[in-house]
């Protein structure tokens, strides 16, 4: 090499978050140098692994159509409901009913006075062990889709209106006269039947064919209405609630769509206070 300035080769580009490495290749986002390390594939080109994040930070987070955050990992809600029902159904085998069960129940003389009846009573099941696990196992068909495309707030607030809209609809249609107002309503059927509802709508929505959704419904509502000791005005209840707020979550506007779930959610659950503190009031 000679002396002086003139002719010297500038000096070999390096990494510009390793300076000790020499690096020809460059980030086509940013133009800085980057080395083997920190060049990352991009759909165009190659960049650095500090535009790719700066552009990860900035891209919208990814939802659902139905607007829910994509997060995949496991239906919290869904396995909460079922961890709950498992629990209620050990210690209704262990306590005496008088402990556990009959303080859950839905028991409409009771439900103007001891109203968490209408949501606890969904928590308690048959002692024949086929009830809870139908019923879980229903859940577990359609509660983790559910819950993924609607979200846990919107999912959770599902299952308890429709819940309650079951037992609403019991206390509806039963008269003092009746049977039906001394029995005891057990089960998540009624919270059942609403996911089922609003997991029909969910599949019209995308546009899928939802017909098999319905035939299930279909046999389950007549098998309420003819097997003894189901209460179809709870599977009903449920239901039309499910289709109401399912209806609600599904189709809402893209732009409007929290103020509809919070509203809509409000609107539900005001109506099923309205209709059940007026069917009190009329005895
Ligand atoms: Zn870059
Ligand atoms: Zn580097």
């Amino acid at each position: 090499m000679t002396d002086g300035t003139v002719g010297l080769p500038a000096a070999p580009p390096v990494c510009a978050r390793h300076t000790d490495r020499v690096s020809y290749v460059r980030c086509q986002r940013c133009g800085r140098p980057a080395c083997p390390e920190c060049v990352v594939e991009a759909p165009v080109g190659v960049q650095c692994v500090d535009c790719v994040r700066e552009a990860r930070r900035s891209a919208p987070a990814p939802r659902t159509v139905f607007g829910a955050p994509l997060r995949g990992g496991r239906p919290l809600v869904t396995l909460s409901i079922i961890a709950l029902c498992a629990v209620s159904y050990l210690l209704q085998l262990v306590l005496e009913w008088e402990t556990w069960t009959s303080r859950l129940a839905f028991y409409p003389p009771l439900g103007d006075v001891e109203p968490w009846r209408f949501l606890t009573g969904a928590f308690v099941h048959s002692d024949a062990p086929w009830h809870v696990l139908l019923n879980m196992y229903a859940l577990w068909i359609v509660g983790p889709q559910l819950e993924a495309a609607f979200g846990r707030a919107r999912f959770l607030a599902l299952y308890l209106l429709s819940a309650v809209g079951g037992h609403t609809l019991v206390v509806l249609l039963a008269s003092l006269a009746s049977l039906d107002w001394y029995t005891a309503t057990v089960g998540a059927s009624g919270a059942v039947f609403g996911l089922f509802g609003a997991f029909f709508l969910a599949m019209r929505r995308l546009g899928r064919d939802a017909t098999g959704i319905l035939v299930i419904l279909g046999i389950n509502l007549v098998l309420g209405f003819v097997a003894p000791n189901i209460s179809w005005q709870g599977h009903l209840g449920g239901l039309v609630t499910g289709v109401v707020v399912g209806t609600l979550y599904a189709y809402a506007p893209r732009t409007r769509r929290t103020a509809v779930a919070v509203a809509g959610t409000v609107v539900v659950t005001a109506a099923l206070v309205g209709l059940v503190v007026a069917r009190y009031a009329l005895f």
